[in-house]
């Protein structure tokens, strides 16, 4: 049996009930064949072994007070992956699915994602299973005041620097921010995504849709293809979503559907610039659901429970959740006409369905690349609070379109040298890994 085979069948018989975790760690292992035949040394210092063990999990106790009065007690979270080249970077997820194999799978991706940022950046990611949807600000702030009361003990920024994820935007960053302050009496860049004014990037809001989208356009350049014209279904309608809609209108593209997990809207017309702000101030503001679009906008449908890739599309660009294009999806997709998808979230298409995808030959960018946007402006964010700086849109921006230009460049690279020419996914895995691989081999074993 090969070396890769052995260790995902150890990894599943020592986290047998993490069928997440399984599914991220096979789709990256699975590539990865060609690269041991190269690098043998990987082997002996049993690299892969290393790499799907977590440097550390730490389980927490959240407990905190409704405005009834009443206690509540949640699980807190941090999987504190891999230090190989920086410290742990990704972000936290509060949801009430996350549990220990959702974050495992999140961290080990971010892994990979955090070394094809060409930043110095390690793998965490974090969470609870606390539901913010229909809580008060104020149940917010001492949910996430009592989380930080555990989880400042094992971050730094130098150490472990979250971020945000489903559920947890810039409010949540403030109040975790503002409780860490507290406890430890620094002001340090221990949070990413923090306002802008108090230590938060410009642009990093935007980065993950924007870099979403900059990713799609090197794939689309490489087959002579440009976003100008082309219908674009996307799901969502949180961060990565209204910024990879934003970024799709200024290219000239024509956004056709958005979601939430209530089902999704299809604009015939498109969702232009208007309508588009409209679903912010929906969502950012008045924290409302996607189908009220539809008694705005009268000749809008809203597709209760469903996902929209059944819709005529070119492009698919899935920023809502894990696992969201499966094989009824592919199959319309590809049935349809849709030649890219670019992911947004992260490991949105099912093994199932990727296979439908790739044997249609729909390009196709991979999570941890297509991305790897929101983390890259992060570690931007990093730079700039260490050196106590502040640069501009303009700047950030630009930093971002060269990530990921970079980005789209070495996956391409590396399933060229691979003989496996075109395929990102291949490519992705291939170049993240053995940059991690390399750092871990100078580093001994630790
Ligand atoms: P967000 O602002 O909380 O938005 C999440 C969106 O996805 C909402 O529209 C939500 O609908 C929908 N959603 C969540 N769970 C769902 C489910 N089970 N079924 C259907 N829809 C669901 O989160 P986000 O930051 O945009 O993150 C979206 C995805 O991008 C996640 O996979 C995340 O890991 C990934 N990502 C985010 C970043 C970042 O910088 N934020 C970076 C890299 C990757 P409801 O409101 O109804 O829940």
């Amino acid at each position: 049996m090969s070396y890769v085979k052995e260790t995902f069948d150890r990894v599943k018989l020592r986290d047998p009930d993490q069928p997440e975790f399984h599914q991220a760690v096979w789709e990256v292992l699975e590539t990865l064949e060609p690269v041991f035949e190269k690098h043998p040394e990987y082997v002996e210092a049993k690299i892969l072994d290393r790499l799907v063990e977590p440097e550390r999990t730490i389980s927490f106790r959240v407990p905190w007070v409704d405005d009834n009065g009443n206690v509540q007690v949640n699980r807190g979270m941090r999987v504190e992956f891999n230090s190989a080249i920086g410290p742990y970077k990704g972000g936290l997820r509060f949801h009430p699915s996350v549990n220990v194999s959702i974050i495992k799978f999140l961290g080990f991706e971010q892994i990979l994602k955090n070394a094809l940022t060409t930043r110095p950046i390690g793998g965490g990611k974090g969470g609870s299973d606390f539901d913010p949807k229909g809580k008060s600000d104020l149940e917010i702030m001492r949910f996430c005041q009592s989380f930080m009361d555990e989880l400042y003990k094992h971050i730094g920024a130098s150490i472990d620097v979250p971020a945000g994820d489903i559920g947890v935007g810039g409010r949540e960053i403030g109040y975790m921010f503002g409780q860490y302050k507290k406890l430890t009496g620094k002001w340090e860049g221990v949070l990413t995504g923090k306002g802008y004014g108090w230590g938060g990037s410009l642009i990093r809001p935007e980065a993950t849709g924007f870099g979403q989208v900059y990713f799609l356009r090197e794939m689309l350049a490489s087959k002579g293809e440009k976003i100008e014209g082309k219908k674009c279904a996307i799901s969502g309608s949180g961060n990565v979503a209204q910024y990879c809609a934003m970024k799709i209108l200024e290219y000239g593209g024509k956004v056709i559907t958005m979601s939430d997990s209530g089902g999704y809207i299809f604009d015939k017309d498109g969702i232009d610039e208007s309508k588009l702000a409209w679903i912010q101030d929906l969502k950012n503001n008045k924290r409302g659901r996607i189908k009220e679009y539809v008694s705005e906008y009268k000749d809008a449908v809203f597709r209760s429970g469903e996902r929209p890739w059944g819709e005529v599309c070119d492009i698919a660009l899935p920023s809502a959740t894990q696992n969201e294009i499966e094989e009824k999806g592919a199959k319309n997709l590809v049935k349809n006409g849709c030649i890219a998808i670019s992911e947004g979230a992260n490991m949105p298409t099912s093994p199932a369905a990727y296979s439908i995808l790739n044997k249609a030959g729909v390009l196709f960018g991979p999570a941890k690349a297509a991305n790897a946007g929101g983390v890259a402006v992060s570690a931007l964010e990093m730079s700039q609070n260490a050196a106590f700086d502040e640069w501009t849109s303009e700047k950030v921006d630009s930093k971002l379109d060269q990530i990921m230009t970079g980005i789209h460049r070495q996956c391409s690279d590396a399933a060229e040298e691979y003989n496996q020419k075109g395929d990102l996914v291949v490519g992705a895995n291939i170049a993240g890994f053995v940059k991690v691989a390399d750092a871990m081999m100078s580093q001994g074993i630790v």
